[in-house]
C-alpha cells in the first residue's frame, strides 16, 4: 500500500484514441489482475467482444491483486486526481458488493499516525475532503490513547482517522469481477499469451489469439513481455506481508482496530486488522529487492521480518510475542513515479498497455477501467 505522495495534480491521458474501434470490434485484455479484469468487463457492458486471458486465473497467488485485502484510502496529498478517483472507485465498490450480495468493502476507518505536527500526505487532502463531505477526525495523542487503548502512542503527536475509508477483499472480489465479465457475455481463457514482437501478433499454445485490438494489462510481467518499450519503466519489486495471530483473549480488541498507517517517513508500516480473520496484517512499505513474478520463491527476507516485527511490539506491544500465522510475498509494479500507465505502443495502434499500481493500484481498479474505457471511446 505504497503511501507516496508521487505525481502530479492532474494526469494528462495521452492516447491517439482507437481508429476502427466498433461495436463489431474484438478486443482481446490480458491479464485478469484489478487493471485488466475491470476494463474487460467496462468494454464488455460498451458492447464489444471482448476476450479475457489470464495465464493462471483471475487472483491467482503470483498477481499483485491476489492477496486477501487491499487498502482503500482518498488521502493522496495535493493530487486531487486520485483522490477522485478513490471517491468513484467506492462508489463502484459499494454498487458492485450490493449486486454480488457479498461485502467486499469492510468501511473500518484508515488512521494515520503521525510523528510530528504536520503531515503532508493527511493535510494537502483535507480541502477535497471537504469538498467530498468526506472529512478527516483529528485526534490528539490523549485521545488516540482513549479510543485505541492497543496502540502504543508515547512516539506520536496526533492521529488523522478517515472515517470513510477501510479495506477491500482483493482475491475474492478479482474473481467475482471474472464471473461478473463472463456472466454478462465475455469470453475468459487460462492460458499464457506471447505477445509476439509488438503486441498485435499474441499466441497462446502456438496458435494466434486473434483480435482487432489488443490490452495487455499483464502488472509486474509488463516490463518483461515488452522489454523495449515497458522494459525501463515498469519494474518488479519482492513486497512482503505478514499475517501475525493475536492472542485469543484479546482477538476482538485488534480485529476491531480501524486500517492503520504508520508514517513515519522512513519504513512506512502500514496494517489491516481483521483482515478477513486471517491475522492481524501488517505491510513492509520499503521498496523490497527486484523480482521475477513467474519464478521467484515467496519467502520471506529474514531482514524484513525482523524489522516488521521489531516495530509490530513497539506499536502494538500486546502483539509482540504474537506468532506468524501466514505470510505473503506479492510483486509490486512500480513505473517510475507511482503513477499508473495508460500507454498505446509507440508504433502499434492497436495495442494498449495499462499498469503500473505501484503498490495503490487495487481500490481504484473500477474507476481506472472506467475511465480507461471512456477515454477509449472518445469519451
Ligand atoms: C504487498 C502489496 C500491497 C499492496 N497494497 C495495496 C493497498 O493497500 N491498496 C491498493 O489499492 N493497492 C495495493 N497494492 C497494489 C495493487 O495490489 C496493484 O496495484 C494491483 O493489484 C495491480 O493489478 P494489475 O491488474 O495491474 O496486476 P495483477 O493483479 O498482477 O494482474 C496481472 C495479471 O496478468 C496475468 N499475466 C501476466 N502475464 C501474462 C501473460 N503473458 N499471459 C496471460 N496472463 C498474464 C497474471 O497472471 C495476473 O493475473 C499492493 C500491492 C502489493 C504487492
Amino acid at each position: 500500500m505504497a503511501t507516496n505522495t508521487f505525481a502530479p495534480a492532474s494526469i494528462e491521458l495521452q492516447t491517439k484514441g482507437w481508429n476502427g474501434l466498433d461495436k463489431k470490434s474484438k478486443i482481446v485484455v490480458v491479464g485478469a489482475g484489478a487493471f485488466g479484469g475491470w476494463t474487460a468487463l467496462w468494454l464488455r457492458r460498451a458492447g464489444f467482444a471482448v476476450t479475457l486471458v489470464d495465464a493462471w486465473g483471475a487472483g491467482n497467488s503470483r498477481s499483485s491483486s491476489g492477496d486477501e485485502t487491499r487498502v482503500i484510502r482518498s488521502t493522496y496529498g495535493a493530487n486531487e486526481f486520485y483522490f477522485d478517483l478513490n471517491v468513484r472507485a467506492l462508489e463502484l465498490w459499494k454498487e458492485h458488493q450490493q449486486k454480488w450480495n457479498r461485502q467486499i468493502f469492510f468501511n473500518t476507518g484508515v488512521l494515520w499516525m503521525c510523528y510530528d505536527k504536520t503531515i503532508s500526505v493527511v493535510d494537502d487532502s483535507i480541502p477535497f475532503a471537504r469538498k467530498h463531505k468526506m472529512d478527516y477526525e483529528r485526534l490528539s495523542a490523549a485521545e488516540l490513547r482513549t479510543r485505541y487503548p492497543a496502540i502504543n502512542c508515547d512516539d506520536l503527536d496526533h492521529g488523522w482517522l478517515d472515517p470513510f475509508a477501510g479495506y477491500l477483499k482483493a482475491r475474492e472480489s478479482t474473481q467475482l469481477v471474472a464471473e461478473t465479465f463472463i456472466n454478462e457475455g465475455g469470453k475468459f481463457i487460462q492460458a499464457l499469451v506471447d505477445p509476439g514482437k509488438n503486441g498485435a501478433t499474441a499466441k497462446t499454445g502456438g496458435q494466434p489469439l486473434r483480435a482487432d485490438h489488443y490490452i495487455y494489462a499483464c502488472g509486474s510481467w509488463l516490463g518483461k513481455l515488452f522489454p523495449e518499450v515497458l522494459g525501463k519503466t515498469i519494474t518488479c519489486s519482492k513486497q512482503e506481508v505478514y499475517y501475525f495471530g493475536p492472542p485469543a483473549e484479546s482477538s476482538k480488541m485488534f480485529d476491531d482496530l480501524p486500517v492503520w498507517v504508520d508514517a513515519d517517513g522512513k519504513d512506512f508500516y502500514y496494517g489491516i486488522p481483521g483482515n478477513a480473520n486471517r491475522g492481524f496484517k501488517i505491510g513492509v512499505d520499503r521498496r523490497g529487492k527486484l523480482f521475477d513474478p513467474t519464478s521467484g520463491e515467496r519467502t520471506p527476507e529474514p531482514e524484513v521480518l525482523q524489522h516488521a516485527r521489531k516495530f509490530i511490539g513497539h506499536r502494538f506491544p500486546g502483539l509482540k510475542n504474537a506468532p506468524i500465522v501466514e505470510s505473503r510475498v506479492c510483486p509490486y509494479e512500480n513505473s517510475p513515479d507511482g503513477n499508473f500507465i495508460f500507454q498505446q505502443h509507440p508504433e502499434v495502434e492497436n495495442v494498449f498497455f495499462i499498469g503500473g499500481g505501484s503498490g495503490h493500484g487495487f481500490k481504484h481498479g473500477p474507476a481506472w477501467g472506467e475511465l480507461v474505457v471512456k477515454t477509449l471511446l472518445g469519451d
